[in-house]
């Protein structure tokens, strides 16, 4: 059995939506398929789950949200009438859009929560009901029901461990089961979504609750790219890849896959095939738990801005037990998680999201490390971006930092920090935000050029 998530491009009309039924009818082995929103046709198209937001918003600030609705019901009615089905079939559509912007504004995570999660149930019925039409045996699954049970975080939910194991009945069921993707509910029966691109992560709880032989994700790319293909002309497409090289990728700002989306099948050691729609005879990028690094020891080089670092020093510091603790916790009571700690004898950084740590807080920070922990020197520097270079290769090669930090002298980029991670997989560079892509693109030449 294999588990198939399609994401919205692949389902943005009625075009699409044929080229998914075609994908999933071509192999009997795909009886458990997840599907998003419709996404956009265009560039400057906008996605369902935009226009529903947008709805949501108007909702609750008593504007009047009829007309982003009616964009969505129009997205759907042009799906249905290119797929051949009749007028009433978007009537109930319309009306469960309706209902959620009717609802009660009074809880406001929940009211935003399934606005946004109807992009998804709907595209699910739309679909299953196109493959009835087409005389396929398929039928729409109701996560309440299938047992998707998430933590009770609006926008932020996670799985929860129970869920896996009521999921697991959907391995039992006949036919095609077209489960929408995004949302689920929390113990208490609330409807709770994923962060944003959140049907990656519902196709990969449910690959590791079926114990599917295969998680086969649709986008719109023929595989997974060396680099991100808007810096690089024609990059290196990536035939095979682990799941710690992706995730370290994907944190980087490697956009193909949702970053959260591979711990359920890294745990359940499920194979990923990343997939394209529009090609599917392309072979496309495997990404699996070991592989054979062959003569190149790089797998993927992306960056990404919006870092800041606080850099507190204190004469001794190696020596004064419980230092890094104490400044840790500064961090935890202001619930701001540390993305790094590259640290020296006498000083240590901790890296953050800029977008979390705005000025009162920093200021806060600051005057805690200060009297609190008696640093000699504490200082902090915005705008950072983190470039990695990542490959299962880089342990047993010697010299790759030395021709990364040559190709960013060659490029004038100036290396604000480096972080060769324990993790052996991955070696990180900090260069001001408006240099991150002239350092990729050194990176690229260097490794692959
Ligand atoms: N439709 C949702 C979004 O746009 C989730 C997804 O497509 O994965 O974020």
């Amino acid at each position: 059995m294999k588990t198939v998530k399609f994401g919205g491009s692949s389902l943005a009309s009625a075009e699409q939506v044929r080229k998914v039924c075609d994908i999933i009818t071509a192999d009997t082995a795909r009886r458990l398929v997840v599907v998003s929103a419709p996404g956009k046709r265009t560039n400057s198209d906008t996605k369902v789950t935009d226009l529903l937001i947008a709805a949501a918003e108007a909702g609750l600030t008593h504007r009047d949200g009829s007309r982003e609705l009616q964009r969505v019901v129009e997205r759907f009615a042009d799906i249905a009438t290119g797929l051949g089905m009749a007028a009433e079939s978007v009537d109930p559509i319309r009306a469960d859009l309706q209902q959620r912007l009717d609802a009660d504004i009074s809880d406001k995570g929940l009211y935003m929560d399934s606005m946004k999660a109807a992009g998804e149930a709907n595209s699910a019925r739309l679909v299953a009901d196109y493959l009835r039409s087409q005389g396929v045996d398929a039928h729409c699954i109701d996560p309440a029901v299938a047992g998707m049970i998430l933590s009770d975080e609006p926008g932020n939910a996670r799985v929860l461990r129970q869920a896996y194991g009521r999921l697991r009945s959907l391995r039992e069921r006949p036919g095609i089961s077209i489960f929408p993707g995004f949302f689920g509910y929390s113990e208490s029966g609330r409807l709770v979504t994923f962060p944003r691109g959140g049907s990656d992560i519902t196709g990969a709880i449910l690959a590791a609750a079926v114990d599917a032989e295969l998680y086969e994700n649709f986008t719109d790319v023929d595989s997974v790219f060396v680099a991100n293909p808007k810096l690089i002309n024609n990059p290196r497409a990536v035939a095979e890849i682990t799941y710690r090289e992706m995730r370290e990728l994907s944190y980087a700002g490697f956009s193909v896959f949702h970053d959260e989306a591979l711990e359920p099948v890294f745990h359940a050691g499920i194979p990923v095939a990343v997939k394209n729609t529009n090609n599917p005879a392309a072979p496309g990028t495997r990404i699996v738990l070991e592989r054979r690094v062959g003569d190149v020891p790089v797998v993927g080089i992306a960056g990404t801005g919006g870092f800041c670092s606080i850099y507190v020093s204190r004469y001794l510091m190696n020596r004064e037990v419980g230092f890094g603790r104490r400044l840790l916790q500064l961090f935890e009571d202001e619930a701001i998680p540390f993305e790094h700690t590259p640290s020296g004898i006498d000083n240590i950084s901790v890296i953050v999201r800029e977008d979390i740590f705005d000025h009162a807080t920093e200021q806060r920070v600051l005057r805690r490390i200060r009297t609190e922990l008696l640093a000699d020197e504490v200082s902090v520097q915005r705008g950072l971006a983190l470039v990695m270079v990542v490959g299962e290769g880089m342990r047993h090669t010697v010299g790759l930092a030395a021709r990364a930090t040559a190709a960013f002298a060659r490029a004038r980029v100036n290396l604000e920090m480096i972080n060769q991670g324990s993790s052996e997989v991955s070696m990180m560079f900090g260069v001001k935000d408006h240099e991150v892509d002239a350092a990729v693109i050194a990176l690229y030449a260097e490794f692959f050029g």
